[in-house]
């Protein structure tokens, strides 16, 4: 096999000869349809079972595009595809949360350039949403009103940590963030998850992921090694406190420097964050493309 020779290329036998966005299963999946089903044990050493699915989605034929590059317009077609595989893996009885997201650059452990993410439909919920939905659903509970809608006007309001927005949506530095640079996208009406989106809220969104993408790769001038994860409420029953918003994780701190969990991220829970939110929200709105 020719050494640059990429599964995801169009002529490679693995993928369609002619695609604009695909879904492909992943070669090493961590969950399968055909493992065993969720059977929780009693017992030290209880298994939850792998019962679930692992996809690869191709954002686009071509094999040296940034997602940065991707055009709204072609955004917009990964996030129908999102929308139709969500709807189908969430069908599945054993399906409990379907995450979308997106691991990119070397420094994050990816070795395979072509824009690309990924769709894992997983037989119980994560830990860090069920942490996420319990912290929502109290505060639901304890003051009547969605915490995000709540943390969206208070940025509103403020302006100091927005980094732009459009019709539908809005991108801004959290007062929490804890990675440097972190962007949270935030719609700016109250729904679950990307199933309740309107035609034009999907447009809009497409709108401004290619732009928090390209203010990211344009802030020191090449492509920052990153996390895209999409925060949706589970998908059986309902959720009312939820609320759909997308979260970005950059893992570059400076132009020279990645930020890593070491000991006190990974060992006690505290993420130490060299930059100030309202800081590095300025810096990124005025990066390329502005409002
Ligand atoms: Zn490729
Ligand atoms: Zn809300």
């Amino acid at each position: 096999m020719p050494k640059d020779w990429c599964p995801f290329d169009p002529g490679s036998g693995r993928v369609p000869d002619h695609f604009d966005v695909f879904i492909y299963p992943n070669d090493f999946p961590a969950f399968s349809l055909d493992s065993a089903p969720f059977s929780p044990e009693p017992g030290l050493y209880a298994k939850t079972g792998a019962r679930g699915s692992c996809d690869v989605v191709i954002y686009h034929p071509e094999h040296n595009l940034a997602p940065s590059q991707l055009s709204a317009g072609h955004w917009r077609k990964v996030v129908d595809i999102w929308i139709k595989r969500h709807r189908e893996l969430a069908a599945q009885p054993d399906t409990q949360y379907v995450y979308i997201f997106e691991n990119t650059g070397v420094a994050i452990g990816v070795t395979m350039p072509h824009p690309h993410g990924q769709i894992y439909a997983f037989p119980f919920v994560p830990p860090l949403i069920e942490r996420e939905l319990c912290a929502a659903s109290d505060y639901f509970r304890d003051h009547a009103q969605c915490i995000y809608c709540r943390i969206l006007r208070e940025e509103l309001g403020s302006g100091e940590r927005l980094v732009t927005q459009n019709a539908d949506f809005v991108a801004f530095v959290p007062f929490f963030a804890r990675w440097p640079g972190e962007i949270q996208i935030c719609a700016r009406r109250h729904f679950a998850g990307i199933v309740d989106l309107t035609d034009a809220e999907a447009t809009s969104l497409a709108a401004l992921i290619k732009k928090v993408r390209m203010k990211y790769d344009n802030l020191w001038g090449f492509p920052i090694p990153l996390m895209m994860l999409l925060r949706q409420s589970p998908v059986k029953r309902e959720h009312p406190y939820f609320h759909f918003h997308i979260d970005f994780y950059p893992i570059q701190r400076s132009p020279t420097k990645l930020k890593y969990l070491a000991g006190v991220e990974s060992g006690a829970g505290t993420f130490l964050n060299d930059t100030v939110a309202e800081a590095k929200a300025r810096e990124l709105r005025e990066t390329e493309p502005r409002d």
